[in-house]
């Protein structure tokens, strides 16, 4: 089926004019009808748009011109990159009903490149949260077991590609919401270096964290995605200026002569142990393939979780302070007065995750408890940095599993707000340090749920942690086990 297929693939067939972009959305859409109302992974499609970005695709390989690796290919969106005229939400009801005038900096880069795009996919609510449960709209569930979460806050987005509903799409990261459910789900997902791809129009949570990255069906087509969508922008402070390499050169099946670090610190009891089985085994493969392997220490891993829970929460009661019912969204209606309004507003807009981080924020900001709270986790953010700048003497990439436990039930962890922050232990170290960071398929626990495997580079090194990831990839065949889904009693694959 065509929608099995990735972006590569395609893109092949669509040059050979074997298959038009039309049929090709057609038959995505057809698996949306299938399988979207037991996955729950979009909030939004946009059919009319997508059959008329196809056709315009369509009319471009007819004259046969030679269109980019990603024209005609059906792409998802997270809820909260800005999509001009299509309604972006960010999984709250504060923003249901608001409409951006324009397009997020991704967006233009992707319209360039002719994709089409199926609508827009579910999160936790403005991308706080592990599992997508925070979502105020509806609950997304993973492909591989329809009672488990996907994990958070791109879940929609890695439901998405492992249902077969989309080919790829985009998640945004802060600490952890693209690599973690993209191992929850069984699928390839990278978070750039900060700075490499722009922010602009991604709705902010914590800006010194946020980057925007691609879920994909492998490693070719992430490095095709980040092709599409890296590069320095005016419109973004943050956006660095260095050059751009053709990240599909990186894909080089070959890892003879790399290091790889191993943190003893990741491999703790609290670590599954099954899923320490399948990262142990895939490094293992790493090691037969050439590449040297060492333990390494980075010893200030244990105070990431706490570092990152005051600082994004921070950042976010900064950001979140414009939705006060005036200039964006929902509104509370027949106030008694301007501070009612606000208050009203904001109690009945935001979700409980959300108000929860706007107070800690708040809390740990104000006069007396700054210095306690904020400066101290500053601190202890370039402790973490400084480790992984140490390593990166020593090592070219990082291995490590990229969450501690495969997905859990719905409804596991909801009452408990610090096991579900836990789910982070992995994935916000590097977060904190900048680092590129992708996770990649490495194996099936006995309960039939995926692993994923996390890579880390050094800023900027995003080309080493792709060629160890494609290496992994060439010489292994998890990333082709499918999710069976049971739905309407039949067996979809
Ligand atoms: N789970 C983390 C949080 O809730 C990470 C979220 C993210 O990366 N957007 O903050």
């Amino acid at each position: 089926m065509l929608y099995e297929l990735t972006a590569h693939a395609l893109h092949e067939k669509l040059k050979a004019r074997e298959i038009t972009a039309v049929a090709l959305v057609e038959s995505l859409y057809a698996r949306i009808d299938a399988v979207e109302p037991h996955v729950k992974g979009y909030l939004t499609l946009t059919k009319d748009l997508a059959l008329e970005q196809a056709h315009a695709a369509d009319t471009g390989f007819q004259k046969g011109e030679d269109l980019p690796p990603l024209a005609g290919i059906p792409i998802a969106i997270k809820d909260v990159i800005c999509t001009k005229g299509v309604r972006t939400t960010c999984a709250s009801k504060i923003l249901e009903t608001f409409v951006p005038p324009y397009d997020a900096t991704v967006m233009r880069k992707l319209h360039e490149q002719g994709v089409v795009v199926l609508g827009k996919t579910n999160m936790d609510e403005f991308a706080m949260g592990s599992s997508t449960e925070n979502s105020a709209y509806q609950i997304t569930h993973n492909p591989w077991n329809l009672d488990t979460i996907p994990g958070g806050s791109s879940g929609g987005s890695a439901a998405v590609v492992a249902a077969d509903t989309a080919i790829c799409s985009l998640g945004s990261d802060t600490g952890g919401s693209i690599r973690q459910p993209a191992a929850l789900c069984g699928v390839v997902g990278m978070k750039p270096t900060y700075g490499r791809v722009s922010r602009y129009g991604l709705v902010a949570f914590a800006s010194s964290l946020d980057q925007i990255g691609p879920f994909t069906k492998d490693v070719t087509d992430c490095a095709l995605l980040l092709n599409a969508i890296c590069g320095s922008d005016a419109m973004d402070a943050t956006s660095v200026d260095v050059p751009v390499p053709d990240f599909t050169q990186s894909l080089i099946n070959d890892v003879e002569g790399m290091k790889i670090g191993i943190p003893k610190e990741y491999f703790t009891p609290a670590l599954d142990t099954e899923v320490a089985d399948r990262v142990h085994t895939a490094i293992a493969v790493l090691e037969q393939l050439g590449a040297t392997v060492e333990e390494i220490s980075l010893p200030y891993t244990e105070y990431a979780i706490a570092t990152y829970y005051i600082i994004a929460p921070a950042e976010a009661s900064a950001n979140l302070a414009r939705y006060d019912g005036v200039r964006y969204g929902y509104r509370q209606e027949n106030p008694e007065d301007l501070i009612n309004m606000y208050k009203k507003t904001r109690s009945k807009g935001f979700g409980e995750e959300v108000k929860r981080r706007i107070m800690l924020g708040t809390f740990a900001l104000s006069a007396g408890y700054q210095d306690a709270y904020y400066k101290k986790a500053q601190k202890a953010r370039t402790l973490i940095k400084s480790d992984f700048d140490a390593a990166f003497e020593q090592v070219d990439v990082i291995a490590t599993p990229t969450s501690p436990t495969p997905a859990f039930k719905i409804g596991e962890r909801t009452a408990d707000p610090l096991q579900m922050y836990l789910c982070d232990v992995m994935t916000t170290p590097a977060s904190h340090a900048g680092l590129p960071g992708i996770s990649v398929p490495c194996g099936l626990v006995q309960n039939g749920l995926p692993v994923g495997l996390q890579l880390l580079g050094a800023p900027f090194a995003e080309e080493k942690v792709l060629r160890v990831a494609y290496t992994f990839e060439q010489n292994t065949d998890h990333h082709l086990q499918k999710p069976q889904m049971h739905v309407n009693g039949a067996t979809s694959s």
